[in-house]
């Protein structure tokens, strides 16, 4: 907050395309799709329209009780773009919220199931699942939460596979990690009600890329044990690693699926955890029984937020996004790559539009810069007064433009960032 105070803040009046444009009239690209969520652009005349024209219908009623239209056609629409064996959906704000409900649900399932002793959960090693306390509780970044730790709930941690710092090929690493999460279950198993994962790619741990085939034999082994599988598809859905879900990489069909930020194109806060019939049906009972899921919140399925979404999911069929993702990505991968000859670069991680570049101090040896060093910061700063808003994830530089930007843009962004952390980085 102090450092804050002792800069120069932006204040973002509007947003055009992929830019965004300051009280002073100064234009920056949108390097970082306002925290990962933005996907048409600012101000796409679809979305404006679509929330206009609910606007003129109705803004919000609850969701308690009774049904509304846009969250009615929404949840169709989610249904019939995600893994096939999700059914249901149950709406929220954000992304933490959607996490905190998948967690609970999986939590109430195996009660109801009378199988009271599965109430703990399985997280990865430098997960991020959002900063309630439930995410929180599963989350497994030290600096965001060991703060926090006297109020988190007990989860067991298991190892990600981390390809970027195992001494080994990608698959020992696979089949290490495997391993491992098979020994934990081996032990464990009669107590725990879900695994939860970033499938594809651990964002906020610095864009970590799973090796092939790792979340097909993490459902394996889900399934075997009787433990539920959670995708946390927040950062990785609606086209962020290059398909619109990361479980569509190896077919996965996780037994609850949370989605949020491109959810609604990055307009509204919006947010849904999906689960299959199975899961569902489970909540079904009689009044007296209590099988209720106790949970939600006021502005449970807004209309605003479900009429934006349905106007982005109809944004990504009319404008054929997926399908143009794989050549800004190799695009991105080429310009980024060229970054690679840096004496203080050291990873180039790239998945679709999500790209994590590691600034080091030594790169033989990796060795990170020291935390107070604040490298990242500083070479967003530069991109900053080159143009462009990006954020840091520590020593790593977060760059994913909205999934729109044409290949100019892409190319001129990588060029800000480039010069940045060639005049930070000396
Ligand atoms: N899960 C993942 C994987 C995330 O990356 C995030 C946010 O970055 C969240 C959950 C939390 O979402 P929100 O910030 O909308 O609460």
């Amino acid at each position: 907050m102090k450092d804050y105070l002792e800069s120069e803040p932006i204040i973002i009046e509007r947003g055009e395309g992929i830019t965004l444009i300051d009280v002073n009239g100064t234009r920056f690209y949108d390097g970082v799709s306002s925290i990962w969520l933005n996907v048409h652009g600012h101000c796409n005349s679809d979305i404006n329209q679509a929330i206009i024209d609910q606007i003129k219908k109705i803004s919000h009623s609850t969701l308690l009780g009774q049904a509304n239209v846009p969250a009615v056609l929404l949840a169709e629409k989610i249904i019939n773009v995600s893994p096939k064996n999700l059914t249901k959906v149950f709406y929220s704000d954000s992304g933490s919220e959607a996490v905190e409900i998948g967690l609970k649900i999986a939590y109430q399932y195996w009660k109801l199931k009378g199988q009271t002793k599965k109430k703990s959960f399985i997280a990865m090693t430098n997960a991020y699942h959002g900063d309630t306390i439930g995410a929180t509780s599963v989350g497994g970044m030290d600096l965001f939460h060991a703060t926090y730790r006297d109020l988190l709930f007990k989860t067991y941690r298991s190892p990600y596979p981390d390809i970027y710092r195992f001494e080994g090929t990608k698959d020992e690493c696979r089949v290490d990690c495997i391993k491992k999460i098979e020994a934990l279950i081996n032990l464990r198993h009669e107590e725990i009600a879900g695994l939860i994962v970033e499938p594809v790619v651990q964002g906020a741990a610095g864009m970590i890329i799973m090796p092939d085939g790792f979340m097909k034999e993490i459902e394996a082994i889900c399934k075997a044990n009787n433990i539920l599988l959670l995708a946390d598809e927040v950062a990785t859905g609606f086209g962020r690693t290059g398909k619109l879900f990361a479980c569509e990489y190896d077919q996965v069909k996780p037994d609850i699926m949370m989605i949020a930020k491109g959810l609604t194109g990055g307009y509204l806060p919006l947010a849904a955890t999906l689960t299959s019939e199975a899961v569902y049906s489970e909540f079904l009972g009689d009044y007296s029984g209590k099988k209720t899921f106790f949970h939600g919140h006021s502005y449970t399925g807004n209309q605003l937020g479900c009429a934006a979404a349905i106007a982005n999911i109809d944004l990504f069929e009319k404008n054929k996004i997926i399908d143009s993702l794989a050549e800004k990505s190799s695009l991105m991968s080429r310009l980024l790559n060229e970054l690679d000859v840096h004496p203080h670069v050291g990873d180039i991680r790239i998945k679709g539009m999500m790209a994590g570049i590691e600034l080091v101090k030594d790169k033989d040896s990796k060795l990170s810069y020291p935390w107070e060093n604040k490298m990242g910061t500083k070479v967003c700063d530069e991109c900053r007064k080159l143009g462009m808003i990006i954020r840091p994830l520590g020593n790593v530089v977060i760059f994913m433009p909205p999934l729109v930007s044409a290949n100019e843009e892409l190319a001129d962004m990588i060029s800000i960032l480039t010069r940045a952390i060639k005049t930070v980085c000396t």
